[in-house]
């Protein structure tokens, strides 16, 4: 038992021991690679707007400091907690070390419900959070990022704040900012064009053909609907689509752009169309050529797991698969899984993009960021199927245990202090 226990803490620690009992990694080193380095809880007060006081609790992992700073998103949502945010920081570290990024990973997140708060409400607390925040965080030290609940504007107000405070601006405190204020081209369209990228290398290692296939995405923030509408652009129909207020479903293909108008103006895919509405819990287990679940944490259980009709699993959230279900993929070798933490890298890939391009002040086209942004995942994607071959083991166990090997070798040349 630690502070972190739970169910998402759990499955980081499950997943974990694959990596290490394949690795052969001793006992006695294992809880030093695995273990948080830090953990900061903060308490959030703020003005609301009917006058009152109310206080979100507010939270920042940092996992890994052998690497260089740590880097990670902040997530505003009612599920968070201390042991969620830790096994996502925990990811991350995986997810920078496959990918080559010279950071370890952390993670950050405050427990309230943005559906619930105002503008200025949010942006008191984002300031808030920040603020808090301001003597654990730093360019060299600690970099934030969006995730789930929070976008440009949140990072803009994070950047506002760290600068006021520093009496200078400093746009590499967080990434993922809107363009205008220190951010990248690019970065906005990142993890979704990522996930659509891998699946379509995938496609070709299959011979499924784009033009034609099929495609379901759960979850439409940021990654699921930037994810929908590169698929939908390289001739995939998108036959359905669900959020956290129901789904839809068309056959012929939805009509990807028409949505992402709708969700940007009405904060969800509610009321795009009542013809084409669906059950929610059935879109996972829809048949379809790539399925792409973009939502929260552990919605593809041992179950679900046994019912998937799709040929390609991309990950585009952290952690949608259990380790049972992974037990279940492991013998349904005729769906080819995109682990996590390659599948969705190219969020934080952009980010490094960001950060190297806001401590140099020269900024690059967007071309230039899609290139080296495909190349990195490419060059990843190969190096997990060479492993996952060579070794023998699902794709999930080669790509950890790439980022795990770079962590351990990192942290034994250093050696341990003092
Ligand atoms: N929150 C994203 C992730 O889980 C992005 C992190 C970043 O850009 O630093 O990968």
């Amino acid at each position: 038992m630690t502070v972190y226990s739970g169910p998402v803490f759990d499955m980081a620690v499950d997943q974990f021991n694959v990596i290490a009992d394949h690795l052969e990694i001793p006992c006695d080193e294992r809880e030093r690679i695995l273990q948080p380095k830090r953990a900061i809880t903060v308490s959030c007060p703020i003005h609301r707007d009917d006058g009152t006081i109310s206080v979100f609790e507010g939270y920042r992992v940092q996992h890994l400091l052998t690497m260089g700073p740590t880097k990670g998103g902040t997530r505003f949502a009612p599920t968070v907690d201390i042991g969620e945010v830790a096994a996502l920081a925990i990811w991350m570290s995986w997810k920078c070390a496959l990918v080559g990024l010279p950071y370890g990973g952390a993670k950050g997140g405050v427990n309230v419900d943005v559906s619930q708060i105002s503008k200025r409400e949010l942006e008191a607390l984002s300031r808030r959070y920040m603020q808090e925040m301001i003597p654990f965080v730093g360019p060299r030290t600690d970099v934030m990022a969006p995730d789930m609940g929070t976008n440009e504007q949140v990072m803009a107000w994070f950047m506002d704040t760290y600068s006021m405070y520093q009496g200078q601006t400093v746009t590499e405190i967080v990434t993922g900012k809107p363009v205008f204020s220190g951010g990248t081209l690019g970065r906005r369209e990142a993890t979704g064009r990522g996930v659509a990228h891998l699946a379509r290398r995938v496609m070709d290692v299959l011979g499924i053909k784009p033009v034609g296939a099929t495609a379901v995405i759960q979850g439409f923030g940021n990654v699921g609907s930037y994810a929908a509408l590169v698929l939908h652009q390289l001739g995939l129909k998108v036959i359905a689509v669900s959020d956290h207020t129901g789904a839809l479903h068309d056959a012929k293909g939805l009509d990807i752009p028409a949505l992402m108008k709708h969700a940007s103006t009405h904060g969800s895919i509610a009321g795009f169309s009542n013809e084409l509405t669906f059950d929610p819990a059935e879109v996972l287990t829809l048949a379809c050529d790539v399925l792409v679940p973009a939502a929260l944490e552990r919605t593809i259980d041992g179950g679900v797991a046994e019912n998937l009709k799709c040929r390609v699993l991309a990950e585009g959230a952290n952690g949608p698969t259990t380790p049972e279900a992974d037990r279940v993929l492991e013998k349904r070798k005729e769906i080819f899984l995109i682990p996590d933490i390659l599948c969705n890298s190219g969020g934080v890939v952009v980010s490094y993009f960001e950060w190297v391009q806001d401590l140099q002040q020269l900024f690059w086209e967007e071309e230039e960021v899609m290139r080296r942004e495909y190349q990195i995942l490419d060059r990843a994607f190969d190096h997990m199927l060479a492993r996952s071959r060579a070794d023998r083991i699902p794709h999930r166990t080669a790509a950890m245990a790439i980022g795990v090997e770079k962590v351990r070798a990192a942290k034994a040349t250093r050696g341990l202090f003092p």
